[in-house]
């Protein structure tokens, strides 16, 4: 049965979550109303993903509804913000009901894992495409960003790079993976883990951060321009996954990790005394980190094999 935008509000996207205690008034009137905690500051993102530009068309409904929310997410992480609250912009070619029910089934699934409520949003016909804005807390002065990397500084990153890059190849018919290693590499493309907790316990330790959307080479830049360094990189630490080392040579899966964007990890700076404490609440966290480098004087990003600096001008996704 055809409903109308109201009923498919209705039907797909209201009363679906347990109430939080902080939303005032949720969907159904002409605003949100939100609580936020006091000495807390508010954390906002917006991002837009377009049919054919950054999905297929034919991506499975449910795991683009739980991605568009966990990348979106992830820049939560990345400020060191607790996710609070989302609106979502849906624009539509026709209403397609299965479609809708997946998509809405992917997206609460996510939403209700990281405690993120949707309290608005709107409905639009034309071609496909998803715009979110999250919102999240974070405690005043405790927020993590990309200016306050210091000299000295140890480069991190979570988990491991370049396994969604390899998915893409993949999915574009230019890599051969035996299904095993595939279907690893496609969760890890279509259902990113955000950082959420790694982000709240760095905020107290790490000295910058930022998620690696875009791949390492592009993302880290950000952090060294913002705040005034160097980042030099150790090729050889790049923390690499079983799958991606088995499904390519070195060189394309250096390659990868660099440039490929989607890895949703987060990259930090900490100071050389703080290390330890990033040891232990990234274990409290049950997450996996890699040492890959050190801020150093001068600007933009070095990379080093065995010592010497090598020369590699890989640049993450651009969208001009
Ligand atoms: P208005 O015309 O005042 O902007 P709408 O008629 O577009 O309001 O939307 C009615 C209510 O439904 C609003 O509270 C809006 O936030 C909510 N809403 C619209 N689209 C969505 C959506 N895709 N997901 C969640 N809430 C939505
Ligand atoms: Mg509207």
């Amino acid at each position: 049965m055809a409903c109308g935008e109201f009923e498919l509000i209705e039907r797909y996207f209201k009363n679906r979550q347990e109430p939080r205690f902080d939303v005032v008034k949720t969907i159904g009137d002409d605003c949100a109303l939100l609580a936020p905690a006091a000495e807390q500051l508010v954390a906002i993102s917006t991002d837009t993903l377009v049919s054919g530009v950054h999905f297929f068309e034919d991506m499975p409904a449910d795991s683009l509804g739980f991605k568009a929310l966990a990348a979106n997410l992830s820049d939560l992480a990345a400020m060191g913000a607790d996710p609070s609250w989302v609106s979502l912009a849906l624009t539509l070619p026709e209403i397609d009901e299965p479609w809708l029910e997946l998509f809405s089934s992917g997206f609460f699934k996510a939403a209700d894992y990281y405690g993120i409520e949707l309290v608005g949003g709107d409905v639009t016909k034309g071609p496909l495409s998803i715009t979110l804005t999250v919102q999240g807390q974070v405690p005043k002065d405790l927020q993590l960003t990309r200016d306050n990397a210091r000299i000295g500084d140890w480069i991190c990153v979570t988990g491991n790079l370049g396994d969604a890059a390899l998915a893409l190849e993949s999915l574009y018919g230019r890599a051969d993976i035996p299904s095993d290693d595939l279907e690893y590499l496609i969760n890890r493309l279509y259902h990113p883990t955000p950082r959420l907790h790694a982000g709240q316990v760095l905020r107290k330790i790490a000295s910058a951060a930022i998620d690696l959307s875009d791949g390492l080479a592009s993302d880290l830049a950000h952090i060294a321009k913002q705040s005034g360094c160097k980042a030099v990189v150790d090729i050889d630490s790049l923390p690499l996954s079983d799958q991606l080392l088995r499904n390519t040579d070195t060189q394309q899966a250096i390659k990868l990790a660099l440039t490929g964007g989607e890895d949703y990890e987060l990259c930090f700076t900490v100071s050389p005394s703080a290390l330890g404490s990033v040891e232990s609440a990234l274990a409290h966290t049950n997450t996996s980190f890699a040492c890959i480098g050190q801020m150093n004087s001068g600007e933009g990003i070095e990379f080093r094999q065995n010592n010497q600096v090598v020369d590699i001008d890989y640049r993450g996704f651009a969208h001009f």
